[in-house]
């Protein structure tokens, strides 16, 4: 199947967005999706379900910001690339280890659309070439704290989904751990 990656540059580009913070709220309007903020439990990050004809994508509202705009892309991912799913039932999004031990569905099917929805995710908010685009004549160290907040603070990102997009683009020969792809 195409790669995660490749669904979100063609959002992208299909919303002519090559600048940051991209516009993730605006990105699922133009898709059709409503979305919505509420006080979910803690360990909830959101949801996406059909009502009717309407595509709703539900947002943590305790969660900080940045976490909130990686959902709402996580939740585009699964309209963009499982939509069939979704449009059969609810899909809550819990924190991912809790999500797991809780009700059990490790079904190898299910992590693997949330691996998806993860990759799509941080490829939506921190486009490769963007980055590439900013990080330019810098050097690239994945130690270096304050380097790595202002990017994120750039792209509105947590500081750990910069950190693994970082890893992820500078330094190939690193192996991600897929469990910590959540933010
Ligand atoms: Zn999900």
């Amino acid at each position: 199947m195409t790669e995660p990656k490749s669904y979100a540059v063609s959002i992208l580009q299909k919303f002519k967005i090559n600048f940051v913070p991209v516009p993730v709220e605006d990105i699922a309007k133009g898709l059709g999706a409503k979305v919505v903020f509420s006080a979910l439990e803690d360990s909830h990050c959101g949801m996406i379900h059909m009502q009717g004809n309407i595509i709703v994508i539900g947002v943590n509202s305790i969660h900080p910001k940045n976490r909130q705009r990686f959902t709402i892309a996580h939740e585009i991912g699964h309209l963009v690339m499982h939509k069939d799913e979704i449009s059969e039932s609810i899909h809550i999004d819990q924190a991912f280890g809790e999500r797991l031990n809780r009700d059990g569905r490790s079904s190898l099917g299910e992590d693997l659309k949330e691996v998806q929805a993860n990759r799509f995710a941080a490829e939506l908010l921190m486009p490769t070439s963007i980055l590439k685009r900013e990080t330019k004549n810098q050097r690239i160290d994945i130690e270096d704290s304050e380097f790595i907040e202002k990017l994120a603070q750039k792209f509105q990102v947590s500081f750990q989904s910069m950190s693994i997009k970082l890893l992820d683009t500078f330094y190939k020969n690193y192996s991600l751990s897929t469990s910590k792809l959540h933010p």
